[in-house]
């Protein structure tokens, strides 16, 4: 019956834009999800005048891990992390695993104090973690940028910034959160 088929065809559809939008190893959204998914919620907080935060996670010294404890076990940590991040936030938010060791997180409705909580109560969950007695757990550096975005900005504007404050942060010597702002110096510290 055509309808039954329609449907099928439908629900196929579905499952596999779903797939080509998450990475395979950690169930996240992919850098295609960010495009599609992620530019999405970012034009409708541009749209509503809200704002949006965004915050940019990089693992520190992932290198050394891998080398010390061997590729499977860096794997199992990007996994951990991942859920981690899953499980810290809210079903309208939207995680990406952004490059190979690197993610980044869309908060809509949240400013900058909001979004400094959320990376910071992040951050020291990491912290606080470890799979394996005897194998070091690797912690996570945060940079962060929140704003109602104006007609000029874009998403990858917001990325951006919260690469420069990550890079802010793995300066300051790793493990901590930092805030983007017009004047590096003045980066908030988290
Ligand atoms: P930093 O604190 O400055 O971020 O140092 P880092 O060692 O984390 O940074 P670097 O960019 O030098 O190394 C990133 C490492 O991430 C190197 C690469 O082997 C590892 N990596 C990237 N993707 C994967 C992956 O899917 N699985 C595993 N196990 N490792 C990965
Ligand atoms: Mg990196
Ligand atoms: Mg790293």
């Amino acid at each position: 019956d055509y309808i039954a088929i329609a449907l099928e065809h439908a629900q196929k559809h579905r499952f596999v834009t779903r797939q080509a939008m998450t990475d395979q190893l950690t169930g996240l959204a992919n850098r295609y999800g960010l495009e599609t998914h992620g530019m999405e919620i970012f034009q409708m907080a541009t749209d509503q005048d809200q704002s949006i935060g965004v915050l940019m996670i990089d693992i520190d010294h992932f290198k050394q891990i891998n080398d010390a404890y061997g590729h499977a076990y860096g794997d199992t940590v990007l996994k951990s992390i991942a859920q981690a991040i899953r499980a810290q936030i809210r079903n309208k938010d939207y995680a990406v695993r952004y490059g190979g060791e690197e993610f980044v997180v869309i908060l809509p409705g949240l400013g900058t104090r909001e979004a400094l909580i959320v990376a910071e109560r992040l951050r020291i969950k990491i912290a606080q973690m470890m799979i394996e007695k005897d194998r070091k757990f690797p912690t996570v550096s945060v940079g962060i940028y929140a704003a109602i975005p104006g007609a000029l900005d874009i998403l990858h504007e917001f990325i951006h910034r919260a690469d420069l404050a990550l890079y802010a942060a793995k300066e300051a010597g790793r493990n901590r959160s930092r805030v983007w702002s017009t004047n590096p110096e003045f980066y908030v510290k988290g």
